[in-house]
């Protein structure tokens, strides 16, 4: 292993060999397909044992962000059951097999999320293989960018809102009958819930919606002894931005209005959920841990 993410580095030169240009993929993209490769921390992300024997379900857990949560949670010692669409089964497999070669069980869950029997019977489908469920990831999201409201049709308004906002409603409330005292939920948000920008109307009030979601959930759920938390990632190099996440001019200096003045990669949001998973963060609730670079949020 050349580094991994204990390594002392300097942030502002890491991943200057990741230098993406324009590149377009339909929905809902593959990360075999990014040019170049993000890096999800397969060279890189080393496990400590802070995980072990913990059982974890996470959406999206393909590609990009969750991807990196995947193979972070299986080398810190946890199962895990990967919720992504069937087109995305090459990279399903691919997150399997790492998880696998980390010693760990991958129970592998395609299927669309929109759907609410679905979304139901993934909670069962996960517990069951794992033998339990005390780690929910909500990290599945679509964004795509639309700069005219009156163009915006209500299919995509709905298909955003209920992929970002519904989904996560069902998959939360199907699995309370599972999580014990000491089980913990994260959700995916973002920097678009504090700096919302005008091409994504739609997408920014999802992320908003699940900020306040998550500090009313972690509220209730608190006493009961499940943490809520929340991860706000900045601008990130993950298929999500080549399928319309964003118009493609965009790409090359993607990332360039962070303090950093670079994008960044999914491996380094992994270890944010690792801490949020973990008893480490036992007092840590209703928390939203921003992940951007240097975007100054409220
Ligand atoms: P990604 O494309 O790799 O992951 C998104 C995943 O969502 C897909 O892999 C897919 O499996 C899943 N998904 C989408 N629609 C689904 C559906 N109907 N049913 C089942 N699964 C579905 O991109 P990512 O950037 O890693 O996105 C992960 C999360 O991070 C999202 O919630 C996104 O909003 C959030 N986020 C990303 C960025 C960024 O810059 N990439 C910034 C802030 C927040
Ligand atoms: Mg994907």
């Amino acid at each position: 292993m050349i580094r991994d993410q204990y390594t002392f580095i300097n942030p502002v030169e890491l991943y200057n060999d990741i230098e993406p240009s324009a590149q377009h993929q339909q929905e809902p993209g593959l990360d075999a397909e990014l040019s170049p490769r993000a890096d999800l921390g397969e060279k890189t992300y080393r496990g400590t044992g802070r995980l072990t024997g913990r059982k974890a379900l996470i959406t999206g857990a393909d590609s990009g962000i969750g991807a990196a949560i995947a193979i972070a949670y299986a080398r810190e010692g946890a199962d895990v059951a990967l919720s992504y669409l069937p087109e995305e089964q090459a990279d399903a497999d691919r997150i399997a097999t790492l998880v696998r070669d980390a010693g760990r069980t991958a129970v592998l869950l395609p299927g669309d999320i929109r759907d609410h029997t679905f979304a139901e019977k993934l909670v069962e489908d996960a517990a069951r293989g794992l033998g339990g469920l005390d780690i929910l990831v909500n990290n599945a999201g679509k964004q795509v960018w639309n700069d005219d409201l009156e163009a915006l049709t209500v299919e995509q308004f709905e298909s955003t809102f209920t992929t970002n906002v519904f989904a996560m409603f069902w998959i939360s409330k199907a699995a309370l009958k599972h999580l014990v005292p000491g089980a913990t939920i994260i959700n995916t948000t973002s920097v678009q819930a504090y700096k919302p920008a005008g091409i994504l109307v739609d997408y920014a009030s999802t992320k908003a919606t699940i900020n306040a979601f998550t500090k009313a959930l972690a509220e209730q759920l608190a006493p009961k002894g499940i943490r809520v938390n929340a991860v706000a990632p900045g601008p990130i190099w993950t298929p999500l931005q080549v399928t319309d996440g964003q118009p493609q001019e965009k790409i090359e200096s993607f990332g360039a209005e962070t303090a950093l003045g670079r994008m960044g990669q999914p491996a380094e949001l992994a270890p944010a959920y690792v801490f949020l998973a973990s008893a480490e963060s036992s007092y840590v609730v209703g928390e939203t841990i921003n992940v951007n670079g240097g975007m100054p949020t409220p």
